[in-house]
């Protein structure tokens, strides 16, 4: 139905049985080639009936993680161990993966506040509207594996949103703890936040797991390994490997929540941040999370921002300078249903 209405091809048949590669071909018409097209990475491994599963990274082009462990995934699985179908998506917004941005360097497009997206509009609205209404309508669960990005480092974390729905809940809770990452957490929607992949699945009906993993523009090995490990036993758990596959047994994770404006710290004035407390330490409301220096007026006392509650930190900002408004840190605190 919506297929015919998008501009983007795909090489491959979503409904062919065994493994392919090739590309989504977004027509691309500029300076440099007349008739182009951005080839967006993209492959499929089927093998009969099964849950049919969306794995996505590279919503961000500068979260790597994801990007690593779906690549290795991907190369490492055959149609034998697959149950179903998985569509890999590993650079998802492709212009902004190979420049290593958060956003589209063509279109300045970020691909998280870009859905549902427009089929007649520009490069990263378009990838969208594709993920939207040609993939997740095919879909039954999508994984989309975030980190903290060029600008936040995170403790490797599993994520979903929290539902009134109490099945839909719990699934999601079990998908976290075969996830198993150090730490997990259940986040409110943000009020009227309708553009994001999770929105997106949610108006579609399918299953979504996200993650925050390291981030900091690098990539380290816990990172790494959280994302591996966890999507092998996530895809396990929700019957899309076979036993070939074989899987670490899951750590136990700390599930968490994530709700109002008062778990989050922002930087007070521009200048150069200075951190007190670190990812994974435990704080009290009131406490001095960290100090804005003025390298502009050095004489000037340094400016302090605290944190509102208690709880633990789930990420902080690594870029030491600093514009007022820019998040320092998040928090969690004990998932309450
Ligand atoms: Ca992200």
């Amino acid at each position: 139905m919506a297929t015919s209405t998008s501009r983007i091809t795909s090489e491959i048949d979503f409904n062919r049985e065994g493994k392919q590669v090739g590309f989504l071909r977004l027509p691309h018409s500029v300076h440099r080639s007349a008739y182009g097209w951005i080839p967006i990475p993209v492959a499929c491994i089927k093998n009969g009936e099964g849950p049919r599963v969306l794995l996505m990274a590279g919503n961000h082009g500068d979260e790597y993680e994801g990007q690593i462990a779906f690549a290795n995934l991907l190369r490492a699985l055959s149609p034998d161990d697959v149950r179903g179908r998985l569509i890999f998506l590993t650079s998802a917004n492709f212009p902004a993966a190979m420049a290593g941005m958060r956003t589209s360097p063509i279109d300045q497009g970020n691909l998280n506040r870009s859905f549902p997206g427009d089929p007649d509009g520009g490069v990263t609205a378009q990838i969208a509207w594709y993920i939207e209404h040609v993939l997740l309508p095919q879909c039954d669960h999508v994984f989309d594996l975030h980190s903290g990005g060029s600008s936040l480092m995170y403790l490797p974390s599993g994520l979903c949103r929290r539902h009134a729905d109490r099945q839909w809940m719990e699934r999601s809770l079990e998908l976290l703890m075969a996830f198993g990452a150090p730490v997990s957490y259940v986040a409110d929607a943000p009020q009227g936040e309708d553009r994001t992949l999770t929105a997106a699945a949610a108006r579609q009906g399918v299953m979504h797991m996200g993650s925050e993993l390291g981030g900091g523009g690098t990539l380290t090995i816990a990172a790494l390994r959280a994302a591996q490990d966890g999507i092998r036993r996530a895809l396990r758990s929700i019957g899309a490997l076979a036993d070939t596959v074989a899987i670490t047994p899951a750590p136990q994770t700390n599930i968490l929540q994530v709700r109002g404006a008062d778990y989050f710290v922002y930087a007070p004035e521009a200048g150069l941040f200075e951190p007190l407390v670190d990812v994974g330490d435990e704080v009290v409301a009131g406490q001095k999370a960290g100090i804005i220096h003025f390298h502009d007026t050095p004489w000037r006392e340094p400016a302090a921002a605290a944190f509102q509650r208690a709880g633990t930190v789930l990420c902080k900002r690594m870029p030491c300078r600093t514009e007022r408004g820019d998040c320092l840190y998040h928090l969690g605190t004990p998932f309450q249903a």
